[in-house]
């Protein structure tokens, strides 16, 4: 009689995360302080770069919105029109409840209603036009995340 020993499978124990540092990031020049804070929450970076954003890409990552009112101005946003034609940096964080972590990292969607000690809360404003400069875009659950990262990345760019 032969036994079957069962292997814990760890990867179910870590799920990923994308991060976009939106181009008011680099306007307001808090780059580093932005990563420093997601890289206080104990996760992994396995991805990071670049992207100057095309029309194209920016339609596809906020696709799931293209019926709300503020569609044009998110891809407008996302793209660095609203700052100075600045790139996003773009991250994927790897690790326990990555998506939950990140998200607590950024907070709340509005920057007046997110914890002051979190990066939208910290950095982020509400313009006088009514736009939300809230700095960072975090997936909001596994299946996006798993499908924004395809998007943003190429598997070549990120560590295994
Ligand atoms: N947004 C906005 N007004 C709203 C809701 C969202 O301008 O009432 C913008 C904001 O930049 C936000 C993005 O649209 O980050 C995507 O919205 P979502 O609801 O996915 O919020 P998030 O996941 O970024 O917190
Ligand atoms: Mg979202």
């Amino acid at each position: 009689m032969s036994l079957t020993v069962l292997k814990p499978d760890t990867r179910s124990c870590s799920e990923s995360a994308l991060v976009l540092i939106k181009p008011d990031g680099m306007h307001k020049g808090i780059v580093g302080e932005v990563i420093g804070a997601f890289s206080a929450g104990g996760l992994k970076l396995i991805g990071l770069k670049l992207v100057k954003v095309s029309g194209a890409l920016a339609r596809a990552h906020y696709r799931h919105l293209a019926t709300k009112k503020f569609f044009k101005e998110i891809v407008s946003y996302l793209m660095g029109d609203l700052h100075g034609k600045n790139p996003v940096v773009a991250m994927v964080y790897t690790g326990k409840d990555a998506v939950a972590a990140c998200r607590r990292i950024a907070g709340s969607t509005n920057p007046e209603e997110a914890d002051p000690k979190s990066v939208r809360g910290k950095f982020g404003r509400v313009t006088t036009k009514g736009v939300f400069e809230n700095l960072v875009h975090v997936s909001s659950d596994t299946k996006e995340a798993r499908r924004e990262i395809t998007l943003w990345f190429k598997k070549s760019e990120l560590l295994a």
